[in-house]
């Protein structure tokens, strides 16, 4: 593990008794499984396991911040406003990363952009956006049917792996008869030819 991190200036029990703090321990659990995934999916495929490891701590540390912060948010930082029609489940990544700038001084492009689509995916992913996504999907407290799958996938490709839970996620809202974010349709149709 590591001890430090200096993106955040805080060592690494100082850092997760932030996050404890911030959500419940159903969650905090869910955050300790991504970051081990995540790190294993780096290690794989060569990404820095120090970064997957902060931005798999730090993912869903907004994830109980009440709607108004969001809202609040968006105005002090002249977010796009068409934000403001969607709810915690998008807001938590794309909003909350201008939170995690102000709580933790995290000034890290390439953490903070895989933090703000590790909801939604993208057109445009790096490595370590890839392996946060994909982590968020397979870590070892998930249990949904497909899950077992998905594992095997992220541990063969990790384009594929993005694609299979693209694939999933889109089905998955459209069964719902739920609104997709656009950025979740882009990502479909940038990764799912992986699949093929
Ligand atoms: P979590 O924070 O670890 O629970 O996982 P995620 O951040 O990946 O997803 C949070 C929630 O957002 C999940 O319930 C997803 O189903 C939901 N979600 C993801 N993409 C979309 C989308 O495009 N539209 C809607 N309405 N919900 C989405
Ligand atoms: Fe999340
Ligand atoms: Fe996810
Ligand atoms: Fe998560």
């Amino acid at each position: 593990m590591f001890d430090f991190y200096e993106e955040v200036g805080l060592s690494r029990s100082a850092l997760l008794e932030r996050i404890s703090e911030n959500v419940k321990a159903s969650r905090f659990k869910h955050i300790l499984g991504v970051e081990k995934a995540a790190i294993k999916l780096a290690e794989k495929y060569g990404v820095n396991p120090h970064k997957a490891s902060l931005a798999a701590l730090l993912h869903d540390y907004c994830k109980e911040e009440y709607d108004a912060t969001f809202l609040a948010l968006i105005d002090k930082y002249h977010l796009d406003e068409e934000l403001k029609n969607w709810d915690n489940n998008i807001w938590h990544g794309k909003v909350g990363i201008w939170k995690m700038r102000e709580d933790f001084g995290l000034q890290d492009d390439e953490i903070l952009r895989a933090i703000e689509i590790h909801t939604v995916g993208s057109q445009e992913m790096s490595e370590l956006a890839k392996v946060l996504y994909v982590a968020d999907y397979i870590e070892e407290g998930r249990d949904f049917p497909g899950v077992v799958e998905a594992r095997c996938v992220a541990w063969d490709d990790l384009n594929k792996a993005v694609a299979f839970e693209t694939m999933r996620l889109v089905s998955y809202l459209a069964e719902r008869r739920l609104t997709i974010y656009p950025e979740t349709f882009e990502a479909y149709n940038a990764f799912i030819s992986y699949l093929r």
